[in-house]
């Protein structure tokens, strides 16, 4: 690709100066025919013939390029490498990409000004101003090598633009070559949700928490400082997931405060552990959190019980522990052991 935009580079300035030496000429300011035959300014001749060299070269390049049905381009070569018995010639590869790329489905990311990155249902593209990257998701893995977090003095938990992710997209077609993408965190949950190749994340890759999964742990932090609700009958698997231990009881603990404008008052669940912590903490979240917004106080936050509808806050949530002789007679549920 560096090669490619240099030599595209000095072409371009070679096309700019025989223009600007093509204008003098029109224009009157070098006299054509003492320029071509006579000695007087030689310079100028010398500038001339050197002016010369970049239109010839790239139309000889262009010419090259055309050759057997413009399969020597460099694009028309990275799409032959696909060809097979259905896609017999690099033309037919480029069908199939343009039909992808023309269905609603694909998935576009704009990774800098000029340039960016596709995903369609089988191919990954890379677009940039002088190159072209294309790989088939079936032969490709896509490995995580790099994540650089660019920290800004005044940027704040929500702001995690600064992060950029660095893929490599490794082909095994052979002739294929591997490139390298750099996506901005923001949109790698996009990418990653789209691309159907296998994904291998490197072992110093680490991904910033993203705000939801920092409100989880403010949450779960949060439970952890209210006392341990006992109980002795076993506990069930979690209404929600029906995968983990219901773990969480809801247990009126905070002072009664009557309803304020949009904050209703806690009230008594009498329901018994029935949703594991991370289901709970997910429901209070959807229910409660505007994450778009700057959270306040979360203690403050309530939600309601997702089967009595009592409302609950944070300071009613309680871990749940199952202790076969705990007696709960005399004392009220609510009590925990010290
Ligand atoms: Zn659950
Ligand atoms: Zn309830
Ligand atoms: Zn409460």
């Amino acid at each position: 690709m560096f090669t490619n935009t240099v030599l595209i580079s000095i072409n371009d300035l070679m096309v700019f100066f025989s223009v600007y030496i093509i204008g003098l000429t029109l224009l009157g300011y070098i006299d054509t025919v003492q320029l071509l035959i006579g000695t007087e300014h030689s310079l100028w001749l010398t500038l001339s013939l050197c002016a010369l060299v970049g239109p010839l070269y790239t139309l000889a390049r262009i010419i090259n390029w055309s050759r057997n049905d413009w399969s020597q381009h460099p694009i028309a070569k990275k799409l032959a490498i696909y060809c097979d018995n259905d896609n017999k010639s690099w033309i037919d590869v480029a069908s199939n990409v343009n039909i992808e790329f023309q269905s609603l489905t694909k998935l576009q990311i704009a990774t800098n000004t000029v340039t960016k990155v596709v995903v369609t249902d089988n191919w990954i593209i890379q677009v940039s101003s002088y190159n072209l990257d294309i790989a088939n998701q079936t032969s490709t893995k896509l490995v995580c090598f790099k994540v650089n977090t660019y920290t800004n003095p005044s940027s704040t938990i929500e702001d995690i633009g600064s992060t950029y992710v660095k893929y490599r997209v490794c082909t095994t077609q052979p002739g294929g070559k591997n490139f390298t993408l750099r996506l901005n965190y923001n949109d790698v949950e996009n990418f990653t949700g789209k691309v159907t190749m296998e994904i291998v994340t490197m072992p110093k890759c680490e991904f910033p928490k993203r705000l939801r999964e920092l409100c989880i742990d403010w949450i779960k932090e949060e439970i952890t400082k209210n006392p341990i609700y006992f109980t002795n009958e076993e506990l069930e698997k979690c209404a929600v997931c029906i995968n983990a231990t219901s773990d969480i009881k809801l247990v009126k603990r905070c002072p009664d405060i009557p309803a304020v404008d949009n904050n209703p008052a806690c009230r008594p669940c009498n329901c018994p552990p029935r949703l594991c912590i991370d289901c709970l903490v997910k429901w209070f979240i959807t229910t409660s959190i505007d994450l778009t917004k700057p959270i306040e106080n979360l203690v403050q936050i309530k939600s309601s019980c997702p089967h009595c509808r009592s409302t609950f806050c944070l300071t009613d949530v309680s871990y749940v522990a199952y202790d076969p002789y705990y007696n709960t007679s005399g004392s009220s549920s609510t009590d925990n052991k010290s």
